[in-house]
């Protein structure tokens, strides 16, 4: 067993990325989101949407840019239960078979409704190549994380899946796995990787 103590944690909050011909749907032909504020790898766009699900809907979604190929919604399993559709756990990108939902833009009031791209993030280690050398970590390998810190809900993940790239480790996680273990913004989690 090996581990690397001090690795970042960023929880993911309910967003959706959104391909042109959807953005143009909603906003009309060409239009580019504009940028609120840069994140890593990507930005929060100022244009927001609802989610409209056949329970119940939910406000002021935020989406990040720039456009991706396919349009992806991603949600907690608590938002999926309160929209009252499906969420599959997937990471990024990995599309086919999930469900679909109703979109709105918050500016226009456009609606559109797409088949598929509802996913629940699935927990994932972005791992820098140093760590990875270290570890002895590969794409698709297996790690757990271990999460202590003063909320009292000290927790281990199991299931969390690695990609190896760029320099620095990053433990994405969503809302519900960060409220279930009390997450704040400055924590870190130990990497247990049992090979
Ligand atoms: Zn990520």
């Amino acid at each position: 067993m090996k581990c690397k103590e001090g690795v970042k944690i960023e929880v993911s909050a309910r967003h959706v990325h959104l391909c042109q011909a959807d953005v143009d749907r909603l906003f009309g032909e060409g239009y580019e989101l504009t940028k609120h504020h840069d994140i890593t790898g990507a930005f929060v766009a100022n244009e927001k949407l609802v989610l409209i699900g056949p329970k119940r809907s939910i406000e002021r979604v935020s989406i990040l840019g720039p456009t991706r190929k396919e349009t992806q919604v991603e949600v907690s399993l608590t938002d999926a239960r309160t929209l009252g559709v499906e969420a599959k756990i997937r990471l990024s990108g990995d599309l086919a078979g999930t469900s679909g939902i109703k979109i709105k833009a918050v500016d226009t009031g456009n609606e559109i409704e797409i088949d598929h791209g509802v996913i629940a993030a699935k927990r994932h280690l972005h791992c820098g190549k140093p760590d990875a050398e270290e570890l002895g970590l590969k794409n698709g390998d297996i790690v757990k994380l271990a999460i202590k810190n003063d909320m009292a809900r000290a927790l281990v993940f199991d299931d969390v899946e690695v990609r190896v790239g760029g320099p620095a480790s990053v433990v994405h996680i969503d809302t519900d796995e960060g409220n279930a273990c009390g997450i704040g913004k400055a924590d870190v989690c130990t990497v247990i990787f049992e090979g």
